[in-house]
């Protein structure tokens, strides 16, 4: 079964193929919607051009022929080709992805329109930035210009027939002259990005020509990102993977695009295509043109993380469609044979269901087809209204009036080099930042110079404000009374809280001194002249840990104080660094402080206060299943802080353990089942997935005897159950079972089989049968006082400042809690075991959604224990989820450095030992 495209950190989820958003707001009140277009669109007969093969020709086969899929680099050669051979498309290379493929971006319009397409993108900008435009220039060059059409075909790459699809799109546009074409290209620009995801088309193609004929399983069973996964569309405010990047950076902000269509695919057995409207909720910091309140659209993908769509803060409307898929490129036919696939029940919404039961590659090529070529002639139509329309969202957010006026970062942060990634994201995202160049006041409070203001309004006032306010996802219910309908992704999202930077909203207008900043740059620490006694660093950045794997590569002892202690009048915190000044200390720490800002002192006394001395080259087993998601993420976390690490695999359960690893981390996802059984040998081959096939109950013991041994283990999220299970760790969960059943991926199939009017769907199965009528009471009317719902949001916790975990940490910060756990010791349990964090007895959400605070209340997230020679951490919560909040980073990092460490006295502190060099 494919992994179609639907979200969370769950791995095996099915994907949904979602949005051709209309975002017909934009669009004059009389004129038509993309829907409607989509049902009447005839198809014109290609007149060739003589000289280019058609793609039947160039593959072999039409793209779309069952059982055939054309692999990504020909796709790109034969665009290649068509760029030579007409005067209709520009191919360029625009960097390399994650594993070196090519990222390429095709522009196609009339010879005319490519011949002045700079003076096109001139437009564009001009019309991003009203505030040096009269309405009337806008008005000429709304009529000048032409609307860029951006489309990516494929981000999810087992969704494989919109990359088959564009082959023949972009055939017909480069040499067909029908009126559609014709229309196309003389009144707009296409910008198509052949695939968002060239890796995964790499990996899933090739994997299916690879197993053919073969019992193997013939979708790619690890994740088709090399760290994210399906999460490829999760990364639109963090722009963490050079794929989101590239697009950002070389198509987003450089053309300026009045819409991007984002193609995907969704499973067999769900309606044939979605095209938007979206349904509830969205975002509130969108804009209508028109400004026409109360108008209401429908249909299963809402619109409201910016994690998956970034163009609705810049401007566009995200047309999103979802195309049911198959079994890759083999047709899908319904088990209960002769029943029609999909839902069969008519709704204003679903006009005509689907009346056959067998659904081929070729039939979503067909799809994706019509419905790209329907958004194209629709934009081509009304060029003019769709650039006017552009340029009055942006004139809007420059005068924008409502609070709060701006927000202010100041200037003095715990983490300095956390702010400067906040505003370094920010600036990504085509924000501008002022910068005090001397104290002001603003909302009663003093701010120093070099406080950084953020003002609402200016043309992408919708993407700051969006990223630096706190989230209040609506309370949406299936029915009144009734369980919370699932959103389709996270609900909280706010920067500063998931990067620990603090950043007031002021809502009324002030004055301050203020320079526009060109570029943001980090604010650099100088390091002392080379100490006597040691370099101390406090434990508060999470950059620091980039430091403490310089210093290990380096072969640096490096140790952690404590307690909190006093040096010449200066106060430092548990957890200090105190690092012997060798000459190898000197320039990793001299780089370090200019790169991640955090204060060095030299002293020339050791500190008197006990301590540990971590482990030189500390070395991590990634306990990285194959398709896990969070095991991905991890994977690239690891490696931007030069952590020394490795994916552990089943070989390594023929040796000793502890001789390999020093710490092992269960990333959420890792359950008992995947580490006992993993992959099945019978379905993957051997000679490349043996790594990941499953230990068995033999190597479940050998995991336990690593921790007895000495080694350390963390688990995250709910591979906290695992490691429960695998230690008898004396605690419980907190939170009422109810959770788990409207978390995830069963809340989201759960939203799927809800019809547009829950309420009559839900007494219509009631009343079928007795049985049912139990089932929907079991299922849908959760009993309001034993609600726990929490699906993606930025809870409250307080931290134990002197407990090793939480060294670093303020006294309260928000976690990330998606779907997670919360614990309560048992007690009478002779392990040892401390709390690192908790919630707090009030205020617990932050940012987002929560149903049942009161279970939450007092309860313990981070704990530890003492397990034989070894040590344990779990994080309750997905402290690392998406490598999006970074300010409990230090949480992961001092469970990796931590666990393995020796303590030490305060004789010992600060030496350089035996084993180390100067
Ligand atoms: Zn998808």
């Amino acid at each position: 079964m494919v992994i179609f495209c639907r979200l969370k950190a769950f791995d095996t989820v099915a994907c949904a193929l979602t949005q051709l958003a209309a975002y017909t707001s934009r669009m004059r009140s009389t004129q038509k919607s993309l829907f409607p277009l989509v049902l009447v669109l005839l198809l014109a007969t290609p007149a060739l051009a003589q000289q280019v093969p058609a793609p039947e020709q160039y593959f072999g086969f039409k793209p779309g022929t069952d059982g055939e899929l054309a692999r990504y680099p020909k796709v790109l050669e034969y665009f290649q080709l068509l760029a030579k051979s007409t005067d209709r498309v520009k191919f360029e290379a625009l960097g390399k992805t994650t594993m070196g493929n090519s990222y390429a971006l095709l522009k196609i319009s009339s010879p005319q329109n490519l011949a002045r397409f700079d003076r096109l993108v001139e437009i564009n900008h001009r019309l991003a930035d009203p505030r040096t435009l009269s309405d009337a220039e806008a008005q000429k060059l709304a009529a000048e210009g032409k609307p860029f059409y951006l489309i990516y075909a494929t981000i999810h790459s087992t969704e494989v027939s919109n990359g088959q699809a564009i082959i023949q799109i972009v055939y017909r546009l480069a040499t067909e002259n029908s009126p559609q074409i014709r229309e196309i290209l003389d009144n707009s620009v296409v910008l198509m990005v052949p695939s968002q995801n060239p890796d995964g088309q790499h990996l899933v193609i090739d994997h299916w020509y690879k197993t053919k004929g073969t019992n193997y399983n013939r979708v790619y069973p690890d994740l088709y990102h090399k760290y994210v996964g399906h999460d490829d569309n999760r990364d639109w405010f963090m722009f963490t993977q050079k794929e989101t990047r590239l697009n950002v950076e070389l198509v987003q902000n450089k053309y300026k695009p009045i819409i991007t269509h984002d193609m995907h695919q969704k499973g067999p057995g769900e309606s044939r295509i979605f095209v938007p409207p979206f349904t509830d909720p969205h975002d509130v910091n969108f804009h209508l043109a028109e400004g026409k309140e109360g108008v209401a659209w429908l249909e299963n993908y809402d619109m409201w993380t910016p994690a998956r769509q970034y163009m609705i803060y810049h401007g566009q409307p995200r047309i999103l469609t979802e195309i049911a898929a198959s079994n890759l490129a083999d047709p899908y036919v319904n088990p209960r044979k002769g029943q029609p696939l999909g839902p069969q029940e008519a709704r204003w919404n679903f006009p005509v269901p689907y009346s056959k039961d067998t659904w081929t590659l070729g039939q979503q090529v067909d799809y994706g087809i019509i419905v790209a070529l329907a958004g194209m002639s629709h934009v081509a139509k009304y060029g003019r209204e769709w650039l006017y329309n552009f340029y009055r969202v942006h004139r809007d957010w420059v005068n924008y009036g409502k609070g709060p006026y701006a927000f202010v970062v100041p200037a003095a942060q715990r983490d300095p080099y956390a702010t400067y990634e906040m505003l370094d994201i920010l600036e990504f995202g085509d924000v501008e930042i002022h910068k005090a160049t001397a104290p002001f006041s603003a909302n009663g409070k003093q701010y120093a110079a070099g406080s950084w203001v953020i003002k609402t309004a200016q043309p992408y006032g919708a993407f700051a404000k969006t990223m630096l306010e706190k989230q209040n996802y609506p309370d949406l219910r299936l029915f009144p009374g009734g369980p919370p309908e699932p959103p389709y992704d996270v609900t909280g999202h706010t920067l500063w809280m998931l990067m620990g930077v603090k950043v007031d909203a002021i809502d009324k207008p002030f004055d301050a001194p203020l320079e526009l900043l060109k570029t943001v740059t980090p604010v650099a620490a100088t390091a002392p002249s080379r100490p006597k006694g040691a370099y101390l660093v406090g434990p508060e950045s999470y950059g620091t840990f980039k430091m403490v794997t310089e210093l290990q590569k380096a072969n640096v002892p490096v140790f952690r104080a404590a307690k909190a202690f006093e040096l010449n009048g200066q106060k430092y915190a548990p957890g200090t660094y105190v690092i012997p000044p060798t000459a190898a200390a000197q320039k990793i720490v001299e780089k370090e402080a200019a790169e991640i800002g955090a204060p060095v002192s030299a002293v020339d006394r050791l500190p008197a206060v006990d301590g540990y001395k971590l482990k030189p080259n500390t070395k991590v087993g990634l306990w990285k299943g194959a398709g896990n998601m969070p095991g991905g993420w991890m994977m690239w976390i690891l490696e931007q802080y030069g952590v020394n690490h490795e994916i552990v695999k089943s070989q390594d359960f023929q040796g000793d353990l502890n001789a390999k690893y020093d710490v092992i981390l269960l990333p959420s996802g890792t359950s008992r089942a995947r580490i006992v059984n993993g992959l099945d040998p019978k379905r993957n081959d051997p000679a490349e997935w043996s790594w990941a096939f499953g230990v068995g109950e033999e190597g479940w013991k050998k995991l336990r005897a690593f921790v007895e041994n000495g080694g350390t283990l963390l688990a995250i999220g709910s591979a906290v159950e695992t490691a429960r299970e695998l230690l008898d760790l004396p605690i419980e969960k907190a939170l009422p079972e109810a959770a788990p059943r409207f978390g995830g991926a069963a809340a989201q199939q759960t939203a799927q089989q809800v019809p547009a009017s829950a309420v009559d769907r839900a007494l219509k199965d009631a009343f079928t049968s007795p049985a049912n009528l139990m089932q929907v009471l079991r299922d849908r009317v959760a009993e309001p006082e034993n609600l726990f719902y929490c699906p993606g949001s930025l809870l409250q916790n307080e931290f134990d400042p002197n407990h090793p975990i939480a060294w670093g940490m303020p006294e309260q910060w928000p976690v990330f809690f998606e779907s997670d756990q919360a614990y309560r010791l048992r007690p009478g349990f002779g392990m040892e075991a401390a709390v690192a964090s908790r919630y707090p007895r009030k205020d617990i959400l932050q940012s987002g959604w929560l149903l049942g605070e009161e279970y939450l209340r007092d309860q313990a997230n981070v704990l530890s224990f003492r397990v034989g020679k070894g040590y344990v951490v779990t994080y309750g919560s997905q402290i690392d989820f998406r490598a999006q909040p970074r300010a409990t980073f230090k949480l992961l990092f001092n469970g990796i450095f931590h666990g393995p460490s020796t303590p030490v006295t305060a004789a010992q502190m600060g030496k350089v030992g035996t084993t180390t060099n100067d």
